[in-house]
């Protein structure tokens, strides 16, 4: 297994479209070493997800870990929400280091897509959850969270952490899947003060 180095705000290969992995790819060494190589990396960033295109690869795989649960590979993932609920939530990106912007996501979706090895993965997906999934989803379109965080909201990591939010997030009623927008740990796939 490697280490892949993560691509920054600004390389180009943060800004394409990603192409689907083809069925027959699935089984080939290179895929599955690559897979592997993928989550290597977001455990060494310290991320939550990583997606394809964030290492440089620009193929439709993501992988993310909820809580201890085991990581998830999605490939060629499809979203479609299953509701029109937003919800805000603060997000922090290993492409834009030690930056955090609230970002309003679909609190309730459904994840059509396939697995490392090429099994159809069909779920639901609410609240914490639905909202890594969409983060390193839009990666795969070239799209990244401060594309669509509030700007007012935007604060750099220590600032973050000594001040606070720039922009509250609305108060929720208790209510375990939404504990996304007031978490402790507002990071998606990563931004710690070692990354820069
Ligand atoms: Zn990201």
């Amino acid at each position: 297994m490697a280490v892949l180095n993560v691509a920054r705000m600004g390389h180009p290969v943060l800004r394409q479209i990603a192409a689907p992995v083809p069925l027959d790819v699935f089984r080939s060494r290179a895929f599955q070493q690559f897979c592997d190589d993928l989550l290597e990396s977001m455990l060494e960033h310290d991320g939550t997800g990583l997606a394809a295109p964030q290492v440089h690869e620009q193929l439709r795989v993501v992988v993310f870990v909820i809580e201890d649960g085991d990581p998830m590979f999605l490939v060629n993932p499809v979203i479609t929400p299953l509701s029109d609920e937003l919800r805000s939530g603060y997000e922090g990106c290993l492409s834009i280091p030690n930056l955090r912007g609230k970002v309003e996501r679909y609190m309730h979706i459904r994840v059509d897509a396939r697995g490392r090895d090429g099994k159809p993965c069909v779920f639901e997906a609410h609240g914490w959850p639905a909202r890594v999934v969409q983060h390193e989803c839009d990666h795969l379109d070239g799209v990244l969270f401060i594309d669509r965080a509030d700007p007012k909201s935007l604060a750099f990591l220590p600032e973050y952490r000594r001040f606070g939010p720039p922009v509250a997030l609305p108060k929720l009623p208790d209510d375990e899947d939404v504990d996304d927008s007031n978490s402790d740990d507002p990071e998606i796939d990563g931004g710690d003060e070692d990354e820069s």
